[in-house]
């Protein structure tokens, strides 16, 4: 295959189809450029629905849209999938599990991962939810627990099975819970009627003292009342230190057998090798200025969760949110027109 760029256009590369990558391809379209987006996968992933996936309430094919037919029409770009797996900027190449592809313009668009802290005992038995293949896996999980709970005689054995632990109060683990109460609620005995409602329990966890800690104090209240309402019981203000599979234990001395943790406590940036250690910043994000320009370079961009845009007014960056990446995306087509 020839990825070579022949014609006299300067070739933008944009490396992940997401949220922030899909605007940059999509306003560059009819533009005198050529593009070629890589992703690891053939399919974006809109991601504020997977946990309706993981909770059974929506196929996977309903947040996945094919890549190639979303820039079916877009004639100066192209699309393969590959692995970015280094950036050489000194040289304008990166390196992909298709072969080296050299540029005039790269977009890095690469997102974010689950952020384990470090802990890899955690990150060895908690489940994760960052990706469809991870939706599907929780879903299959939590199914076989529910399965596995029934064919056990005594509660104490059930407990683990039953045990539902939500680490992390931000948007996941509040939408998690909440659907995860609701099966309790309403579900569980009428597809197991061998199970009692009373045996599963829902805790959603969190080492700062509320829910949604970066949203309104409104919202926080609202989110708090509703989830008690449902069930949820909420372990606010509790420090996760150990999970072994079997017992996830606290700070506090707190202890919960569950074989059913689900981690939403944080992301970071994924980077493929090659950026500078002096432009990584907390969270594992690439710094760049307002115009998503990564600091010390000149063609190269980042946007969207794997970014920090560090101003005076943003001095940790944006929110890692849809709306950024999209917004960053837009701009950054914008500006690469200009400068051409
Ligand atoms: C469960 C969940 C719920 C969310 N809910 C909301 C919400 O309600 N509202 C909201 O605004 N935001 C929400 N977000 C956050 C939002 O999804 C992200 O902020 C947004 O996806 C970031 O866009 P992005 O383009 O930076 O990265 P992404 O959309 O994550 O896209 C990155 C792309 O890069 C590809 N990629 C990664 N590494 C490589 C590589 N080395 N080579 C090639 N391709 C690569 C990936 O396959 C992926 O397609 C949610 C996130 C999650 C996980």
């Amino acid at each position: 295959m020839d990825l070579a760029d022949k014609s006299k256009f300067p070739l933008v590369v944009v490396v992940g189809g997401g949220f922030g990558g899909l605007q940059v391809a999509k306003h560059l379209k009819d533009k005198p450029v050529n593009v070629l987006m890589l992703d690891k996968h053939n399919y974006h992933t809109f991601q504020p629905l997977m946990y309706q996936v993981a909770m059974g309430s929506l196929e996977c094919e309903s947040i996945a849209f094919s890549l190639r037919k979303n820039f079916e029409g877009q004639k100066n770009l192209r699309f393969r999938v590959a692995e970015v797996t280094a950036i050489r900027s000194e040289s304008n190449y990166i390196e992909t599990t298709i072969g080296v592809i050299t540029y005039d313009y790269l977009v890095i668009a690469t997102g974010s991962t689950t952020n384990f802290f470090g802990n890899k005992e955690i990150e060895k038995h908690a489940m994760p939810m960052k990706s469809i293949p991870e939706a599907l896996n929780l879903r299959y999980q939590i199914l076989q627990n529910l399965e596995q709970a029934v064919l056990l005689n005594t509660k104490e054995e059930r407990e683990p099975y039953l045990n539902f632990v939500l680490v992390g109060a931000g948007p996941t683990g509040v939408e998690l819970s909440g659907s995860l109460a609701e099966i309790r609620n309403h579900i569980l005995t009428k597809d197991y009627p061998e199970l009692k409602k009373e045996e599963m329990k829902v805790y959603l966890v969190d080492f700062l003292p509320v829910v949604l800690a970066p949203m309104s104090e409104t919202s926080q209240k609202s989110a708090e009342k509703s989830l008690r309402g449902m069930g949820v019981e909420l372990l606010l203000g509790e420090k996760v230190e150990s999970y072994d599979g079997h017992m996830i234990s606290f700070a506090s001395g707190k202890k919960i057998i569950t074989k059913n943790v689900i981690w939403s406590a944080g992301v970071m940036g994924q980077i493929p090798e090659g950026i500078s250690a002096d432009v990584i910043q907390r969270g594992n994000r690439i710094e760049t200025n307002e115009i998503c320009l990564v600091k010390g370079t000149s063609n190269i961009f980042a946007i969207g969760d794997v970014a920090a845009s560090i101003t005076a007014e943003t001095p940790k960056g944006h929110p890692g949110v849809a709306q950024v990446a999209m917004q960053q995306g837009e701009n950054v087509a914008k500006n690469i027109v200009n400068i051409i």
